[in-house]
């Protein structure tokens, strides 16, 4: 391989090749797979077709008219900040056939078998006629980028069922606005004619507080194998449930699982039920074994029939609407005011001068203001 012509160039010219050991290899002159012979392969992107792009009209038919395709780039629109004119016009426009869902929040330790109970309780309200959606808010995408409900493989038997939409919790590109891009990602579910929509979420942090106020019904899913302590639930979990499921009842863990059911029994006879005229229930189920889940649907539609009955269910819904705009109007104040470049410096700043208590934490607060306003 070594010859004159592949010499590199700063070679002077008289050196004999033997005196070199690299040498510049000749290059690829057209596209190529690089392996050997002739299997030179078009790598031009000149076959892919581009997306077409959507126009508002394409987006509201396509929601309207349950495209799935449609309906997912229509919650990543939602999702992604960049055309919040174009995302905020089609939720005005699907707003008239919204609201109609029955909303269920769905919480719970990692490992407590959410996943497995909504893989199942969702198949089993499909065998029912029901259009059911699954959509999940990830606390760790609010502080980190990452996910704890959307990295594995979930729900596969449901994700096949044709009235059956799932929708992971939004990636690290989509980071702040919980409030409203949950939110509105369930409208565009209801619009596209989802009856039930299932809001999973981890009950370690605030997102159950989230998910808790755009539900009408929060399930708590518990396990007897552990103590609450150990589960990492806070007795405020307990008090935001409609509803608890001990799952993993099978096996060599039903006795347990029921004294457990007894236990929460007595829990609820201490604490406030989150919805007026509603006694929370316990009880057991086993999702793996689909044990308990038309159970688990019998006490649910209970609850229903309760609420719309007494119209604590539309109240909860007004109410919900009003914290909605609250926390919306919070999170846009927070992003306006740590997008000014000067605040976010001096923000900084101030957080160095208090950490070596340079700088009383009232007087601090103040000067940021003052710099935003400038
Ligand atoms: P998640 O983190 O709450 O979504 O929990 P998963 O649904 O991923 O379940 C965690 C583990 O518990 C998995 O290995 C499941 O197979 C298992 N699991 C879930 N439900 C049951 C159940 O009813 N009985 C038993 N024995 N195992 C279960």
């Amino acid at each position: 391989m070594k010859n004159k012509n592949n010499k590199p160039e700063w070679v002077p010219e008289n050196a004999s090749d033997e005196h070199f050991t690299s040498f510049v290899m000749k290059g690829v002159d057209s596209v190529h797979d690089g392996l050997g012979g002739d299997t030179a392969m078009d790598f031009s992107f000149r076959n892919l077709k581009k997306r077409k792009t959507l126009s508002l009209d394409d987006y509201k038919n396509g929601v309207l008219n349950c495209d799935i395709n449609i309906l997912a780039r229509a919650i990543t629109l939602i999702e992604s900040n960049v055309h919040i004119d174009m995302a905020q016009s089609l939720i005005k426009e699907i707003l008239p056939n919204t609201g109609k869902s029955l909303r269920i929040g769905i919480t719970g330790v990692p490992g407590a078998g959410k996943s497995t109970f909504i893989e199942a309780f969702g198949s089993y309200l499909v065998g029912l006629g029901k259009k059911v959606a699954v959509l999940a808010v990830d606390p760790s995408s609010t502080l980190s980028g990452g996910s704890i409900l959307g990295d594995k493989t979930r729900m596969e038997n449901l994700s096949r069922l044709e009235n059956a939409f799932i929708r992971p919790s939004p990636s690290g590109g989509a980071l702040g606005g919980v409030a409203r891009k949950s939110r509105e990602t369930m409208l565009l579910c209801e619009a596209a004619g989802y009856e039930i929509i299932l809001i999973e979420t981890v009950g370690v942090g605030q997102s159950e507080v989230t998910v808790r106020s755009m539900s009408d019904f929060f399930l708590l899913i518990q396990l007897a194998a552990q103590g609450d302590d150990l589960q990492g639930i806070k007795k405020g979990v307990i008090e935001l449930a409609d509803g608890i499921l001990v799952n993993k009842c099978d096996g060599n863990m039903v006795e347990k699982s029921m004294m457990k059911v007894a236990e929460l029994r007595g829990v609820f006879h201490y604490i406030q039920s989150p919805t007026e005229g509603w006694t929370p229930f316990c009880d057991s189920c086993s999702a793996l074994e689909n044990k308990g889940i038309d159970n688990a649907w019998n006490l649910i539609c209970g609850f229903f029939d309760n609420v719309k009955n007494s119209g604590v269910f539309d109240e909860r819904r007004h109410l919900q609407r009003q914290e909605w705009f609250k926390s919306v109007l919070s999170e846009e104040i927070f992003r306006k005011f740590y997008s000014n470049e000067k605040v976010k410096f001096l923000y900084e700043q101030l957080l160095h001068e208090i950490k070596n208590s340079d700088t009383p934490v009232t007087l601090a607060v103040q000067r940021l203001l003052k710099e935003s306003e400038k």
